[in-house]
């Protein structure tokens, strides 16, 4: 396995390969970036992996600072995995000026995530984009976990005619069903416990609506107070059409109820298809 820090030495070591796989995370890599990455391996045998904590998708009093970087553990984990190249850039090597060019996004950049978050899909679009011209990928890999931004991102592609086919991979989670996260580490025994109760609230959603509940609103209402009354601090959770991520208003088409939620100063998001 190769690590790169710098673009001209990743592009040239790629520049005779057919088919690039290329999976994007900001480290700290856990059970769920490796099931993109095993995905990937099954697309290609060229696959790559960036390691990179993008700056430009957070708001100023979010994480940036803390997030945790642990790159010589994720590289152990890929190289286990046999992944062929790393790409570990510097905040100057990505940004040697300022990035003032940034993507206008789509009105569906503003909901959700968008909303309690304004810029986050900017600079997560921004970031991919560079990251695919930098690596010129065939195929590259995205969870469901994040599903606002994997419908994001198949739009810029589309929209953009950008050569690069989209690929899903379903959520990992542990036992009790909570997703798999970096940011799960922030929180305490207490909390963890708690956690899966954002998936257990989906859960439950879902399970109304099979049952034919289409009072979308009330279910809303009804998932949200739950989460409050066992101490969350709730963002949103909310029932959308999947293929527009516009609200929900029948069951013709497939949905899927996407939450995001705090417990104390942790926020977590999940979702689930229907
Ligand atoms: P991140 O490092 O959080 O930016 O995530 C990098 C990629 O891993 C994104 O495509 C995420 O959607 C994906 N990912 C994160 N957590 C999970 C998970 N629990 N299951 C599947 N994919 C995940």
């Amino acid at each position: 396995m190769e690590i790169f820090k710098d673009i001209d030495d990743l592009r040239a070591s790629l520049k005779n390969e057919t088919t690039i796989a290329f999976v994007p995370t900001m480290g700290n890599l856990h059970a769920g970036h490796l099931a993109l990455v095993n995905r990937a391996k099954q697309l290609s045998d060229c696959v790559v992996v960036s390691i990179f904590v993008n700056r430009l998708q957070f708001l100023p009093h979010e994480d940036f600072e803390q997030y945790p970087r642990t790159v010589s553990d994720d590289c152990k984990s890929l190289s286990g995995f046999n992944v062929n190249r790393v790409f570990v850039p510097d905040e100057k090597i990505l940004f040697p000026t300022p990035q003032e060019f940034l993507l206008a996004l789509p009105p569906v950049a503003d909901t959700l995530e968008g909303k309690f978050r304004p810029g986050f899909f900017q600079g997560v679009a921004t970031i991919v984009l560079k990251l695919f011209n930098i690596i010129q990928p065939g195929v590259a890999i995205f969870g469901k976990k994040d599903y606002q931004q994997l419908y994001v991102i198949r739009e810029m592609v589309r929209q953009l005619n950008i050569p690069v086919e989209i690929i899903a991979c379903e959520t990992i989670r542990t036992s009790d069903g909570l997703a798999l996260s970096s940011r799960n580490r922030y929180l305490d025994a207490v909390q963890r416990k708690e956690a899966s109760q954002l998936y257990q609230t989906l859960v439950q959603t879902k399970n109304e609506i099979a049952s034919g509940n289409t009072d979308f609103r009330a279910l809303q209402q009804h998932a949200e107070d739950r989460l409050r009354q066992r101490g969350w601090s709730v963002d949103y959770l909310s029932i959308h059409q999947r293929n527009t991520l516009l609200p929900a208003e029948t069951l013709d088409t497939d949905l899927v109820i996407l939450g995001a939620a705090w417990l104390g100063k942790t926020r977590l998001i999940d979702n689930l298809e229907i």
